[in-house]
């Protein structure tokens, strides 16, 4: 989280000074404006906030009518939530090889395409953009969905569009790690008036009590669904933190420029579905083998090699990999007698391993100085000799 202050706080001390906390009160207010200004911003025609960027792709998942039976692909290289969320509908995780950009390779996807596909899901990792011409046009081709999980995407673009308004749904996080932030919180995105109904019903419990006049016009029959309603300090909070994504986005890319300027030709950046769409919060090297991004990561500070970021590499998703997929076992779709048990090995996806070890990244600051910056470079370009 990197801008945030007296707005923030005026926001919150707004909306305990009303007193009305709760979503859904009588004049709804910071989440229905919230919700209006996100659309505005996205150009999406819906938009649901709800507390978690888990719960906004699950809530995609279940809009898309995905359940027991079905394969979702996602990436070897992303938080496990991502495939969290697709055990959380009763499907199945099929996990596809990144390539040298570090996204999903298309290739593979279409490679790990069965007759029980019904969903790819694309993760724009750390403000990059995934190929989502090649995923849009796989996806036509085979006549499935796309689910893009923006959570570390917010405000990145590919070929001039937002990522998240590109497939059929995307999903944001604006946790405590994510570019813009209310500690907690996400939010789903989508033109498919269906699919936002089903996803409204599933992750408000109290839909059915509180909706009553808009599930009047729903076509959607209600369903049981769970709770990760959002509140109005959330909303408040992320009102003021979308003003900002602009600025944010615009001195990250102007830092990251001015660093890679300072840089040269000595640092390989690995290449890019879109560099211009990148919101740049990032900067990743690569290298000729793994020691060598290894030795760089251990001396410069802030710099890591990506294999080493644990949650996010899919042979360290212990409770996936080890088919642990509910509390219950007659819960569990990996024990689902509508499901395929995949066939899950810690090497399964070597070439994904292999380009993770082979690189290294380090943050950019969007309030970094010329001074800091060239600092910076000094300290990197120090680090690439050894
Ligand atoms: C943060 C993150 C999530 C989950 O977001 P939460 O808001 O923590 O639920 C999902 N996918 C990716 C790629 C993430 O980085």
């Amino acid at each position: 989280m990197y801008r945030i202050g007296q707005e923030e706080k005026d926001a919150v001390a707004r909306v305990i000074d009303s007193k009305k906390l709760f979503k859904v009160n009588d004049e709804a207010q910071e989440t229905y404006h919230f919700e209006e200004e996100l659309k505005a911003y996205f150009g999406t025609p819906h938009t649901i906030l709800m507390t978690s960027g888990q719960g906004a792709l699950t809530s995609a998942l279940i809009g898309m009518g995905v359940g027991p039976g079905d394969e979702v692909i996602v990436p070897a290289y992303t938080y496990i939530a991502t495939a969290m969320a697709v055990v959380a509908v009763g499907a199945m995780p099929v996990i596809a090889e990144i390539d040298d950009t570090l996204m999903i390779d298309p290739a593979d996807i279409e490679r790990k395409i069965t007759d029980r596909t019904k969903v790819i899901l694309p993760v724009h990792m750390q403000g990059y953009p995934c190929n989502m011409d090649a995923i849009m046009a796989i996806a036509k081709k085979h006549g499935l969905r796309v689910l893009e999980d923006a959570c570390q995407a917010v405000g990145t673009s590919f070929g001039g569009k937002l990522v998240g308004t590109i497939g059929d749904a995307g999903a944001f996080s604006f946790n405590y790690f994510k570019i813009i932030s209310a500690g907690e919180g996400g939010a789903l995105l989508t033109k498919d008036r269906s699919l936002f109904e089903r996803a409204l019903i599933y992750h408000d419990s109290s839909a059915i009590a509180y909706f009553g006049n808009q599930l009047e016009s729903f076509t959607t029959a209600p369903f049981c669904g769970v709770e990760y309603r959002t509140n109005e300090i959330t909303a408040a909070i992320l009102r003021e933190q979308l003003k900002k994504l602009d600025g944010i986005v615009h001195d990250l890319r102007k830092n990251k420029k001015l660093l890679c300027e300072a840089l040269g030709d000595k640092a390989k950046l690995i290449p890019s579905n879109d560099a211009a769409g990148e919101s740049a919060m990032n900067c990743t090297l690569r290298f000729d083998s793994a020691e060598e991004a290894d030795r760089f990561a251990n001396t410069v500070s802030g710099a890591t090699v990506p294999i080493n970021t644990g949650k996010h590499i899919y042979s360290n998703w212990d409770v996936i990999m080890a088919k642990k997929g509910a509390f219950h076992p007659l819960m569990d779709p990996f024990r689902m007698a509508a499901n395929r048990a995949p066939d899950y090995t810690p090497d399964m996806c070597q070439k994904s391993l292999d380009i993770l070890s082979r690189c290294a990244h380090f943050g950019i600051n969007p309030d970094w100085t010329e001074a800091d910056i060239e600092a910076r470079a000094k300290e990197i370009l120090r680090g690439l000799q050894v």
